[in-house]
């Protein structure tokens, strides 16, 4: 029988490919947007710039350091890796990354308002308040200084006109707590529509019959 050799870089790299074929699958990125990060030690594996997940190949990663300089792999790493490189350095708890485009988590990042009300989720996944960071370009240092700013101690940020960014403890945390918070930003949505659809009726509810008034 041949053994299978699975070394801890190995099991790092399936992972990241694992999780970058779940962002396609379940749809929360669009074509090779979004990226996934996973550190070990002071080496850090992100998913490569502008390569399909379904397709994308171990030798397709690309290792770093915690000072972004490339130690292994031939691609050019996401071109979010500052982001995570300011994440990873401001949270030594965070073990692994994910970005995502999720429409609803993307549409309240227009807002500027905290992602409330809160979901059961929030609390299962101890997320912490999601706050939005200012808008900045994709990819440039900005946007990293202004995420790591507002994410604090929570574990997962909305980037401003973007999309959002989850932390884990490992990969599969991450990507749970990125679908949390797609589900808490569609939870989040339709009570905005039905506040403005239903608001007049249920005010009109909340009258007492008039005999009965005070
Ligand atoms: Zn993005």
């Amino acid at each position: 029988m041949r053994a299978v050799l699975t070394t801890p870089r190995a099991r790092a790299e399936r992972q990241v490919l694992a999780a970058g074929r779940a962002l396609a699958a379940r749809d929360m990125v669009t074509g090779t947007t979004g990226n996934v990060s996973v550190r070990r030690g002071d080496r850090i594996v992100i998913t490569p710039s502008r390569t399909a997940y379904a397709t994308m190949r171990r030798r397709d990663l690309v290792t770093v350091g915690l000072d972004g300089a490339v130690v292994r792999g031939t691609r050019s790493p996401s071109r979010e890796l500052a982001l995570h490189l300011a994440i990873y350095a401001a949270r030594p708890d965070a073990r692994a990354l994910v970005h995502t485009h999720t429409p609803h988590a993307t549409a309240w990042s227009f807002l500027d308002l905290p992602l409330r009300p809160r979901t059961e989720e929030m609390d299962y996944y101890a997320i912490g308040e999601i706050r939005t960071s200012r808008p900045a370009p994709a990819g440039s240092a900005a946007l990293a200084r202004a995420a790591v700013d507002v994410l604090g101690d929570a574990r997962a940020v909305l980037l401003g006109h973007h999309g959002a960014v989850t932390v884990g403890a490992d990969l599969d945390e991450a990507l749970a707590i990125a679908q949390a918070v797609e589900h808490q930003a569609h939870v989040a949505w339709l009570l905005r529509g039905g506040d403005r659809a239903a608001g007049p009726l249920r005010r009109s509810a909340h009258v007492a019959p008039a005999g009965r008034r005070p």
